[in-house]
């Protein structure tokens, strides 16, 4: 006969609760020791013009039809979201073929099979890492960049090689293949416009790195929305390119950011390597009936585009009259060098109730175009600064 005696295990009385260790004294992954996750302040001021946002908020007559959306999914949300987010990639692909924001024409157009979706285009950009990066494997991208490409690279382990970028931050056709001969990464990563610098990105340069690798190429347009009139994105180029990802965002033009809500357009193929990393029902039905209303009043959520691409384009030239080094800038926000001491004037604006960004390039802030009496704010304080 089996004899069963029950097993007294002691549980140690613990004095001390709350944090009782340190990040360091964890058994974490050898490869995120040491390494610092994003870190834009958020501080409570009155004029925030450090992350890049639409400033201007929602109309209330499309927050409403929003909110009806959103409590009409309510009705069903004991149940899973559509997995495959249909009629949210419908809408998607209708607002890239009716948009002058660069789609171009594709063929016969973009289809939900050419669009996939996530929370947020970070998260995109981590599946695409995820499927196509991982151990063993490289990411080129060429800073100044966003910072999140080179931490997703490394929450990824995919190894972040660092291109060097042509004068006034350009990156030439010879430059990018001669980068992607040197390193032979297996994603190349490019931003257009680029953030923090502005910078568009020619596509001839797209296309010749994408003719120099076998790895994916992925463009994040996270801005395209700002662009300058009429000017193809890389969109355009998708065509017959199947290892071609461009990445967008309803966080910045269409004043959506809280909502979280990134997308791509590529080869319907793309979709499927990220079926295999993605979570079931990532996008939660909440998410999707919101986005799917919101694109529903495209015109009216990109309404203020014109206006913030006005600010941005005052911010240039006063910058430039008060003796600063503003880059051409194809996107909300600006770059600016010729600033004596930068974390010195971000703190001064700070005190005046305006957060811009310190990106750590010496010499060197970005702001972003907020709406007219933000911008006056800030152009206000910088010629007060400057005298
Ligand atoms: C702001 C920004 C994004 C947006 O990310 P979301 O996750 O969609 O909010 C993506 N790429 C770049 C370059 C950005 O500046």
């Amino acid at each position: 006969m089996v004899s069963f005696e029950t097993a007294s295990f002691e549980i140690a009385p613990r004095t001390t609760i709350g944090r009782v260790s340190s990040l360091a004294d964890l058994p974490i992954r050898d490869d995120l020791r040491g390494l610092t996750p994003y870190g834009a302040p958020e501080l409570k001021v009155a004029v925030q013009l450090n992350v890049n946002e639409n400033t201007h908020p929602i109309p209330e007559n499309v927050a409403r039809s929003i909110i009806e959306a959103v409590a009409r999914e309510l009705l069903s949300v004991n149940r899973y979201p559509d997995r495959e987010f249909l009629a949210l990639r419908d809408s998607l692909a209708g607002y890239l073929n009716a948009s002058n924001f660069g789609a171009g024409h594709l063929g016969g157009g973009l289809t939900r099979d050419n669009v996939w979706a996530a929370n947020g285009s970070n998260e995109i950009l981590q599946q695409i890492l995820q499927a196509f990066g991982g151990p063993g494997r490289s990411v080129l991208g060429f800073p100044p960049t966003y910072s999140m490409h080179p931490i997703i690279a490394a929450g990824t382990g995919t190894e972040w090689i660092a291109g060097v970028r042509d004068a006034e931050y350009e990156i030439s056709p010879a430059t990018a293949v001669d980068w992607i001969e040197r390193t032979t990464p297996d994603l190349v990563f490019f931003c257009s416009p680029n953030n923090p610098t502005g910078t568009a990105l020619s596509l001839e340069t797209i296309a010749a790195a994408y003719d120099a690798t076998s790895g994916i190429v992925v463009v994040d347009e996270a801005y395209a929305e700002f662009g300058h009139d009429g000017e193809p994105t890389a969109l355009s180029l998708l065509e017959g390119r199947d290892r071609l990802i461009v990445t967008r965002t309803m966080s910045k033009a269409f004043a959506f950011a809280g909502a979280r809500l990134g997308y791509l357009a590529a080869d319907p193929a793309i979709s499927d390597a990220l079926r295999l990393v993605r979570l079931p029902y990532h996008l939660s039905s909440l998410t999707q009936a919101a986005a799917v209303a919101a694109l529903a009043h495209a015109p009216e959520m990109l309404a203020m585009v014109d206006d913030i691409k006005k600010q941005r384009d005052r911010i240039e030239v006063t910058l430039r009259e008060l003796g600063y080094h503003p880059y051409p800038s194809a996107s909300n926000f600006v770059l600016f060098g010729g600033v004596p001491d930068a974390h010195r004037m971000f703190e001064q604006l700070l005190e005046r109730d305006i957060i811009i960004r310190d990106l750590g390039i010496p010499g060197h802030l970005r702001v972003s175009a907020g709406t007219e009496a933000e911008t006056t704010a800030f152009l206000r304080a910088m010629s007060e600064l400057t005298e």
